[in-house]
């Protein structure tokens, strides 16, 4: 076998993720009990944990942790007259191919996935139509009247309302060049295949982060950017052989973007973009400029000169990462005795439950409850008093529970609990006082 061959073969199935993720309450399909709705999925009990402490940290990171950035929350549909502007209208469509036997419907340019046609006789090649542009962007409409004056649109990335407030928040938080504005929020795509789970959907969630700085200086805050973002990444536990940075040819640049990289992360199906960093140039500020009649140029303080900022964007999806999250962590882990367990290995960060308190018996769960109550309002707790101990551990190990702290019948005389780490599986004996400074050092480790 190939090093690269081996090497795929450590990966973990796509089938024993998805079937984890709806099993254990992660993520399943939208709208199940009608047969689902294809593109579209929802997160359970732990998968909103996991999604939200992964916003938490990017927020934390790019946000609150820099005098200059600022974050906004804008509207999902803005005024139509946006998505001229910012080319979406015009531009934003995938060619789009129809087999004119069996009615597949395919992106042009991932036809080596459609698979044999089913539906000619003597050959199993698809019959294609020319390709055609399909835009992708959701539309509805806005008012009692369902005309064309009425048609808005659902946004296609979380960024365009970020140019549309650039004036707004500038001088609201009186900020200078350079200076950014960030969002998370959700975004909709009418994709032609929605596929590999949530990797590509219908609708999901983006972090987008807008730098807007001096002409002169976008190449060292692009440089900036992308190691910033790679370096969160990396916190995530994404080693060298799970994530790469694969700058883009001049020819795939957009005709306005100066440079662009992709940060990419091995997932089963293959290497794929889950973040991208990109020079976007003035081209934004200064085409919602013209279709507004509102200047968005800035004056330099000290040497009065006028000019339209240039932006670096940092743009992630919440939902590839969150799978990227879950696919890095799975295992299926051969013991000592033979057996096989499942874990996740997620950082604590992120975990969606950060440490169960397990009584060994109903007996003993007063103790326990009282720790819960001290733990719960600085971490996520689970709490379960049944069944036996060594199973109970195991729901915790497969759902990615960093630790589990055993309350045991001599807790009462020496004020001690068990405290068992999910990936080593090795328990020692804390002090009761001591769990709450126990779990403080690995969150704080953990970063
Ligand atoms: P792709 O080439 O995979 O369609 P893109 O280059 O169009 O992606 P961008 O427009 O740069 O993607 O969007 C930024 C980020 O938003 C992507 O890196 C990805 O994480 C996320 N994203 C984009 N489209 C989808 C989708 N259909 N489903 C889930 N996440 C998406």
């Amino acid at each position: 076998m190939s090093e690269d061959a081996l090497d795929a073969a450590s990966l973990p199935r796509m089938d024993d993720i998805v079937s984890l993720c709806a099993r254990r309450g992660f993520i399943w399909q939208s709208s199940e009990i009608y047969g689902g709705i294809n593109g579209f999925w929802d997160y359970g009990p732990l998968g909103v944990e996991l999604k939200n402490n992964l916003k938490a940290l990017w927020w934390q990171k790019v946000v609150r942790e820099r005098d200059d950035v600022e974050g906004i929350d804008s509207s999902i549909i803005a005024h139509p007259r946006t998505w001229e502007a910012s080319g979406h209208v015009e531009h934003f469509s995938d060619p789009l191919v129809d087999c004119r036997a069996c009615k597949k419907r395919m992106r042009a340019d991932q036809l080596d996935d459609a698979g044999p046609c089913p539906a000619r006789q003597g050959s199993s090649e698809h019959d294609w139509t020319p390709a055609r542009n399909f835009n992708l962007m959701l539309k509805t409409f806005v008012g009692a009247q369902e005309d064309q004056a009425a048609v808005a649109f659902l946004r296609a990335e979380t960024c365009q309302s970020i140019f549309l407030d650039f004036k707004r928040v500038r001088e609201s938080a009186r900020q200078k060049i350079p200076f950014g504005i960030a969002q998370i929020g959700k975004a909709f795509r009418n994709e032609i295949n929605p596929r590999n789970f949530t990797f590509r959907s219908r609708e999901f969630e983006q972090a987008e982060l807008e730098f807007f700085v001096h002409p002169s200086e976008r190449e060292q805050w692009f440089e900036h950017w992308l190691e910033q973002r790679v370096a969160f990444h990396r916190a995530l536990g994404f080693g060298d052989d799970r994530l790469r940075v694969r700058p883009h040819r001049p020819d795939e640049l957009a005709h306005y973007a100066k440079a662009a990289a992709d940060i990419e992360f091995r997932f089963p199906f293959g290497w794929q973009e889950i973040e991208g960093v990109h020079d976007r140039g003035d081209w934004d500020l200064r085409r919602h400029g013209e279709f507004s009649g509102k200047e968005l140029a800035v004056t330099d303080e000290d040497t009065k000169e006028r000019y339209v900022p240039m932006v670096i964007e940092t743009s992630v999806g919440v939902d590839r990462t969150c799978l990227a999250l879950l696919c890095n962590a799975y295992e299926e882990e051969k013991l000592p005795d033979g057996e096989t367990r499942t874990v996740l290995r997620l950082p604590f960060a992120v975990a969606p439950i950060q440490v169960a308190v397990l009584p060994l018996s109903k007996k003993l769960a007063e103790p326990a409850e009282r720790l819960v109550r001290d733990l719960r309002r600085r971490f996520a707790v689970f709490y379960d008093e049944a069944g036996n101990i060594g199973r109970r551990y195991r729901r915790q190990d497969e759902v990615g529970t960093p630790l589990c702290v055993t309350v045991d019948f001599e807790t009462e005389a020496d004020g001690k609990v068990t405290v068992r780490e999910r990936d080593s599986m090795q328990q020692e004996r804390v002090p009761v006082d001591g769990v709450r400074g126990h779990l403080q050092d690995r969150l704080e480790g953990s970063r």
